[in-house]
């Protein structure tokens, strides 16, 4: 793992600014030039919304559809595809009740244990009660505060026609009250933002003018805009959708989507750059109700640190510090 030090990843966000040395076991895929002609060793995190890890049976839509990414289950070893290292990651973050995504989310983006600062888990949107920690401790603020560029790669809700979707997640939040620009249709029309749903079929469903993409050429977009900024995220919400419908079907659409988006994404990403493959919670790993779950979720990590990486990561508490130890 070249000389990558575990002990960056303790650090505190602030101070974790240690570059990272090329491991030897680096590919030899080219890396990526910024504008300014800089060496990119970009950190792109992808949030999949609702995917935890259950026991087999017909419950679990993923049990015997051998999703290279996905199929993960309790008791049971897995290797990712393409290198990836998996961390087995806590989601209750010690606060009584089901897990949920405004709390989750939150914690993700910020690394502070966002169910806990509330005292209760926090469902879907975070509106004004999380804005303070998301504003203060998100991977957008600690990062450019060291001179870091970061995106959030999703088109922004308001920019969407007939104003459909009027929610807002938790990483939105954090990249508006960071200061970066809201990605717009123009930007989606032009390759420079994608919907969370990659594919445009729900954008047009709403009217907007937008051409339809398939799963990989959304990897391939989401990997351009990541290449050009230090730290990027993209955050996608069908699963959980397809978790609290209860339908086995749709869920296996999304989930084979998913996996053509990421072989593509990865294929596209420099091999100097790292991945970081997460969720908040459980939801469409059972599909015999149509609530989360307390099952953890896989966080996967590919990269030249990824088993480093991946080793320091027990709770959702702990993916934006390995973030910000991998971000130079
Ligand atoms: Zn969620």
């Amino acid at each position: 793992m070249g000389s990558f030090s575990i002990a960056a990843l303790s650090e505190p966000a602030a101070t974790a600014a240690r570059p990272i040395q090329a491991s030897a076991e680096s590919s030899d895929a080219p890396i990526a030039l910024s504008e300014a002609g800089k060496i990119s060793r970009m950190v792109l995190l992808v949030f999949v919304d609702g995917v935890g890890i259950g026991p087999r049976g017909p419950q679990n839509p993923l049990d015997g559809i051998d999703s290279p990414f996905f199929s993960i289950f309790a008791d049971e070893p897995f290797e990712p595809a393409r290198g990836g290292a998996l961390a087995i990651t806590d989601a209750r973050l010690g606060v009584e009740g089901l897990p949920q995504s405004a709390t989750g989310q939150a914690t993700i983006i910020t690394g502070r244990n966002a169910a806990a600062h509330l005292g209760r888990h926090l469902s879907a949107f975070p509106g004004g009660s999380l804005r303070p920690l998301l504003e203060a401790w998100s991977l957008f603020r600690t990062l450019g505060d060291r001179g870091l560029r970061t995106a959030h790669a999703n088109v922004h809700p308001s920019s969407i026609a007939r104003r459909r979707v009027r929610t807002v997640s938790a990483t939105a939040i954090a990249a508006e009250t960071a200061g970066l620009p809201l990605r717009t249709l123009d930007d989606v029309r032009a390759g420079r933002a994608l919907h969370h749903e990659f594919t445009n079929e729900s954008l047009r469903s709403y009217g907007c003018d937008v051409g339809l993409v398939t799963p990989h050429q959304a990897g391939e977009r989401l990997a351009a805009i990541a290449a050009g900024v230090d730290f990027c995220a993209f955050e996608y919400f069908l699963t959980d959708a397809a978790g609290h419908d209860t339908e086995a079907r749709t869920a296996r659409r999304r989930i084979s989507q998913l996996d053509d988006f990421l072989d593509a994404l990865l294929a596209s990403v420099d091999g100097k750059s790292h991945v970081v493959l997460t969720s908040d919670h459980g939801n469409l790993e059972d599909l015999s109700s149509g609530s989360h779950t307390l099952n953890p979720v896989a966080t996967t990590v590919w990269g030249p640190a990824a088993a480093d990486a991946a080793a320091s990561i027990s709770s959702l508490c702990d993916i934006a510090p390995a973030i910000a130890a991998l971000a130079v």
